[in-house]
């Protein structure tokens, strides 16, 4: 059997841009690029390591999961970034979002709740030398009002209803991705602000972990 390595890491990320993403329609050349070169295996355990390129999501521990790769492309693509953004992320999790979006803008800022989860996913921006990412634990439902306005905020876990306080730190003009419906099934929401007027898109049929707190699910 042949082990996985750091090259055959490099190929397998081919492979899922191949299969995964070119098929299905992500066409943002910097979005295949970045997911070309950021090492999602590092953002699972190691057991789990051989299988993160693969197209579904994976268990990150304390119940969470890091979503399929072609959804973090999608919801990358959706924002629409252009270099100079200021992006919010609500759900850092492992941390592979956080760190695609990362390599896209000029800063990220995500919020995250639980704690274990924090400290892993900031290990690994160290690690990686990816220093324009700035997290912390809070509830991510009422946003990080005092870096806002955002460029774009994405949100990385499904809630019920689109959270006024992220609509609020939503720059003009801005976009915000967001799953938005019941506990097990969502859609991917586009929420765009322009001249002060906010418009609102239904998207692909998804599946993601609860958005939890104040304007989210009940624990
Ligand atoms: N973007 C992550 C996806 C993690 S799953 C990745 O790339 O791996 C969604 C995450 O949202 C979970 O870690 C969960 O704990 C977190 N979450 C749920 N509700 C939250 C809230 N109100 N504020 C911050 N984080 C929240």
């Amino acid at each position: 059997m042949v082990r996985p390595n750091i090259n055959n890491y490099e190929k397998a990320r081919e492979r899922m841009i191949l299969e995964q993403l070119v098929p299905r329609g992500i066409i943002d050349q910097k979005v295949l690029e970045v997911m070309g070169k950021v090492p999602r295996h590092l953002f699972v355990e190691d057991a789990l390591q051989a299988q993160s390129y693969s197209d579904f999501p994976l268990p990150i521990g304390e119940g969470q999961t890091i979503s399929q790769p072609y959804i973090v492309a999608l919801m990358t693509q959706m924002l629409n970034l252009r270099g100079d953004e200021s992006v919010l992320e609500i759900g850092t999790g492992s941390g592979y979002q956080a760190a695609v979006l990362s390599r896209l803008c000029e800063r990220v800022f995500s919020v995250e709740r639980i704690k274990p989860l924090f400290v892993k996913a900031r290990k690994i921006f160290d690690q990686l030398l990816y220093f324009n990412i700035l997290c912390k634990i809070d509830d991510g439902t009422m946003g990080w009002p005092a870096n806002a306005p955002y460029d774009a905020i994405m949100v990385t876990a499904a809630g019920p209803d689109i959270p006024q306080a992220l609509v609020d730190q939503l720059a003009d003009p801005g976009r915000m991705v967001i799953p938005i419906g019941d506990r097990t099934s969502q859609r991917l929401t586009l929420v765009t602000k322009e001249d002060g007027e906010i418009k609102v898109r239904d998207g692909e049929a998804v599946r993601f972990v609860s958005l939890i707190g104040a304007q989210g699910w009940e624990p």
